[in-house]
């Protein structure tokens, strides 16, 4: 066997001892006394009897060694600002933080609402919280009011903390009148608001419930707030998924595995160095911000990079002058992200010395081919893709580079990481499919590793009955997610389970007519969704973003582009998969995160109520798809 074969089948066969291993990369007050209690699945608890504290593992413990090396570094493109903090610096910001909220009121167990830009404070903020024992539930900043008053509804926060204002795209977004607005339409009501004060825009304070964190920071400037030692059951956080399928779920994680989770992917997968520099341009908002830009380079004692602005203001290098500026070695993105750069100058990617960055991770959404090989040719580093949800936390599929140097495959994510069971099943049958090259849904057989939801927030049952209870027969759990597996045991993800067509009896993905589309050279981005179709009983219909779209307002050149599309279907899937239609846009329905909002499109195709849109960025671009499919 391969040392990573080796590694990942003891990590199932020889799962205590395995994760009693990995528990000795966190620092606890009190050692745990059994590893993982699955005596009444699916509910796994893990390191129980153990007691310790995330803070302390990403703040404390790097106290000695590295107090004076970069810890948080905080950049705004928006307002031209940069903050660098040591992990000494960062000590004492969140003890300052840690200390206001406890002056508010906030006990251990309490929920704290940060509903925050990216700025520095936002991170103290989490871990603050974590650091005395309060569940944060950070909601992304770009939300408006509706959905942050359903969130501050489920979590019922005792304080909420927040900022006058965030910007985007050089434009100022008041965040305070949004957040009141919130706080008006939800039953319940925080005691405190905790306010930072940016000088942003300005805002109507409420007396008595609304505070300033200038103010109160400046009143506990050396109070000592010692890390509560919490058990490693303890919940750290809510967090929602991304709504693309429907209606957001609570996803509520422990303390301890979480921490376990981060710190052995961070040494497995993510190849970390102590002292090293790790910029993630996610927001932290999602679970990618979470474990990826707070916690997971943190607790290996690395700088982390806190990046307010676009990919490409002031200009499509701005990314890349952060890597040269601040020597990134690991860097954490999405497909959606490379897509938008890959429209941009190439020439920016040259202009600056990234000799440091050593790798591209990539997470989110399916990455394709033609943005894999754009991405790797341009910047000349390892591009890895990784599967996983906000439920597990971290990466399901990947490859395990610190554990054992493995080849990418190009449009798959790689291998099961250690800890996940994964196994395809046929969703009729419900039977395992262990053979190559067969299509099943991805499941994960129980127990879940450390890091992974303990549960829905406050709904156990729908826990159960959403993940668990799917696959007639089988306590598994669903990813909904579609996908094969090939002979060197490498997945690709086909699709979400409800993105799948049925042309004419032929069951096909999204994703791989997605991906032969995007091979056509003229495509940037692209959608294809199913359609009811009388004849047929679906077509596939498919939206795409021109790179160049300047010749496209003439019918001959659109019907031209059209059929090459569809040959080049015809060519690599055959004329079942052939879209229908293709149809061109400016923008695709997204959601905040950036993923595809098929759901929608296909809703608004079919003449339907597309459903909870409350997480839908640009609602223009589903009003033009409404647009050309009534026309
Ligand atoms: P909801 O569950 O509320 O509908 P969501 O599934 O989009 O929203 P997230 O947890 O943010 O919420 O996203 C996880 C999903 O993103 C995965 O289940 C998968 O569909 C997709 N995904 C993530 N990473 C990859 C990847 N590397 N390749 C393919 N798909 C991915
Ligand atoms: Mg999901």
């Amino acid at each position: 066997m391969t040392a990573y074969a080796d590694f990942y089948r003891r990590s199932i066969d020889e799962r205590d001892a395995f994760w009693a291993e990995q528990a000795a990369l966190i620092d606890w007050k009190t050692q745990p006394t059994q590893i993982c209690d699955y005596s009444k699945p699916p509910f796994a608890n893990w390191y129980v009897g153990g007691t310790t504290n995330l803070c302390h593992n990403a703040v404390d413990r790097h106290l000695a060694k590295r107090g004076d090396q970069n810890a948080l570094i905080f950049v705004s493109t928006e307002t031209n600002e940069e903050r660098v903090y040591s992990f000494r610096e960062l000590h004492a910001e969140v003890q300052r933080m840690a200390a206001s909220l406890l002056a508010l009121g906030v006990k251990k167990g309490d929920r704290v609402l940060i509903y925050m830009p990216m700025i520095a404070e936002a991170a103290f903020a989490m871990l603050a919280c974590a650091r005395i024992g309060a569940i944060h539930s950070v909601v992304f900043g770009g939300f408006a009011s509706g959905a942050l008053a359903s969130r501050i509804e489920d979590a019922t926060p005792h304080v909420v903390v927040s900022a006058d204002a965030g910007s985007r795209g050089g434009k100022v977004v008041p965040y305070k009148p949004l957040l009141d607005e919130a706080i008006r339409l939800s039953a319940h009501k925080p005691a405190a608001v905790l306010l930072v004060d940016r000088k942003l825009a300005t805002m109507d304070l409420t007396a008595g419930r609304d505070h300033d964190w200038a103010t109160l920071r400046e009143q506990h400037l050396n109070t000592v707030v010692p890390c509560e030692w919490v058990d490693s059951t303890h919940i750290s956080y809510t967090l929602y998924t991304s709504g693309t399928t429907g209606k957001p779920k609570g996803v509520q994680r422990d303390t301890g595995g979480y921490a376990v989770a981060l710190a052995a992917s961070m040494q497995h997968i993510f190849e970390a160095q102590p002292g090293e520099t790790y910029f993630s341009t996610s927001d932290i908002g999602w679970v990618v911000g979470h474990s990826y830009i707070v916690y997971g380079p943190l607790i290996a004692g690395m700088a982390t990079i806190m990046y307010e602005g676009l990919p490409t203001r002031p200009d499509a290098g701005i990314w890349w002058h952060l890597v040269e500026k601040y020597k990134v070695t690991r860097m954490f993105s999405a497909p959606t992200a490379v897509r938008v750069l890959k429209k941009q100058d190439p020439a920016l990617l040259k202009k600056y010395d990234i000799s440091s960055l050593k790798a591209l991770y990539l997470a989110g959404e399916p990455l394709d081919e033609t943005t894999a090989q754009w991405i790797s040719d341009s910047l000349g580093v390892p591009i890895i893709d990784n599967y996983w949800q906000t439920e597990t936390g971290w990466p399901i599929l990947t490859i395990a580079n610190g554990v054992q140097k493995a080849p990418s495959k190009f449009g798959s994510p790689g291998v099961p990481m250690y800890g996940f069971d994964v196994r395809l099943i046929d969703e009729n049958t419900g039977e395992e499919l262990k053979g190559a090259n067969q299509k099943g849904v991805v499941t994960i057989e129980g127990p879940l590793p450390p890091g992974c939801l303990q549960t829905v927030w406050r709904d156990d049952a729908r826990f159960v009955s959403t993940y668990w209870k799917s696959i007639p027969g089988k306590l598994v759990y669903n990813t909904f997610d579609w996908g094969i597996r090939d002979e060197d045991g490498y997945f690709f993800i086909l699709g979400r389970t409800d993105d799948v067509i049925n042309v004419a009896g032929h069951r096909l993905g999204t994703r791989e007519i997605e991906e032969s589309i995007s091979s056509h050279p003229n495509v940037a981005e692209v959608a294809v969704v199913g359609v009811a179709d009388q004849l047929k009983g679906q077509v596939a219909m498919a939206f795409v973003v021109a790179k160049d779209a300047s010749a496209l307002s003439e019918d001959a050149a659109r019907l031209k582009l059209e059929g090459d599309i569809m040959k080049v279907v015809d060519g690599q899937l055959g004329a079942v998969a052939r879209p229908a239609r293709v149809f061109f846009v400016n923008l695709l329905p997204k959601t905040r995160s950036g993923k595809l909002l098929r759901r929608a499109i296909q809703a608004v195709c079919e003449g339907r109520d597309p459903g909870d849109l409350t997480t839908m960025d640009d609602p223009g671009a589903l009003q033009q798809v409404r647009q050309l499919f009534t026309k």
